[in-house]
């Protein structure tokens, strides 16, 4: 008897699992590719958890790649609610950090979960696929993108999504970011989400004022090639001090350091890398971070006597 579909291979710790999103398996999807541009006669079967194997029921693909991309997005449809549970979470604790009572807590904690949950399916990256060994197509990842922790199938996915996360006009945000450039994604959305007003004119001038902000930081990036020399403290080393009623934390003033850091206008320059370190954990740390490095820096340069005399990591910055 010939066989009428190709079963993937399954490895061991993967048995009874979801292909697409790691969830438990329900029922094999049997995928032929539609159009089926290379007659393709055999339908794949994926291990599929309920979910999915409905979404890939109703999906047509040309090929495997597309099949996971689209699914991951419908996932990332349904699940926006519970993805967004991580983009308003900082926010939320802390507008409400005074209240801490038992409910609360429940419905933080199932939040929370569901967030996790949410994250990890569209996060998650399967393995790769093979029948009787054999690779049954090359799966790419590379228009993926990251933002957040979190991953997207394409950049106008990301903006798609993000867009409805942050309460920003989509066409708004796809022009910011065609503005800065793709691979500077949060810089786009830091923009977009500071902007004033989303009216046309408002949008109109924001732009105007994002390009001469770029031109500006080009032209400030071309003298200085010369990448500054950082030094490596340990954190232990670090004096955590409070400055105009902030508190310098420690990591921001390791990181600085490390970068060679000492002004106002260098940690400007660095503030992409900057919020991608420190963003990576969350947006609000990052934030909370930049601004006390701000005020550090700034307190230096305002106060050089306090610098060189007082300062409790001033033999650090002395090294620079
Ligand atoms: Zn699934």
């Amino acid at each position: 008897m010939t066989a009428t579909y190709q079963s993937v291979d399954v490895p061991f710790e993967y048995r009874h699992t979801c292909w697409f999103c790691g969830e438990p398996y329900f029922e094999s999807f049997a995928f032929l590719p539609s159009p089926n541009y290379d007659h393709q006669k055999l339908p794949v079967l994926l291990p599929s958890c309920q979910e999915c194997y409905g979404i890939c029921k109703g999906v047509k693909a040309s090929d495997l790649e597309l099949l996971r991309d689209k699914v991951k997005e419908q996932l990332h449809r349904k699940y926006q609610k519970h993805l967004q549970i991580g983009v308003n979470w900082t926010k939320e604790e802390l507008e409400q950090s005074e209240f801490e009572g038992k409910a609360l807590e429940g419905f933080r904690e199932s939040a929370w979960k569901m967030f996790e949950i949410a994250k990890a399916r569209v996060n998650y990256q399967g393995w790769p696929l093979t029948v009787d060994g054999l690779p049954v197509a090359a799966l790419s990842t590379s228009f993926h993108v990251q933002f957040d922790g979190i991953t997207y199938t394409s950049l106008s996915h990301a903006v798609e999504q993000l867009a409805k996360s942050y309460n920003i006009p989509q066409e708004y945000l796809e022009e910011v970011v065609e503005v800065v450039g793709r691979d500077r994604l949060p810089y786009a959305i830091r923009f977009a989400k500071t902007t004033y007003g989303y009216s046309l004119a408002e949008r109109t001038a924001s732009i105007d004022s994002l390009k001469a902000l770029l031109a500006e930081e080009a032209a400030l990036a071309l003298p200085e090639t010369s990448k500054a020399k950082g030094v490596d403290v340990n954190l232990g080393d670090i004096v955590e001090l409070i400055l105009h009623r902030t508190m310098i934390p420690p990591h921001a003033t390791q990181w600085v350091l490390k970068q060679g850091i000492k002004s106002l206008n260098q940690l400007a320059e660095q503030e992409d890398a900057f919020f991608e370190h420190f963003g990576a954990d969350s947006e609000l740390t990052a934030f909370t971070y930049f601004t006390a490095m701000q005020i550090y820096l700034e307190h230096r340069e305002l106060d050089p006597e306090w610098a060189e005399q007082q300062d409790p990591n001033r033999q650090w910055f002395d090294k620079l």
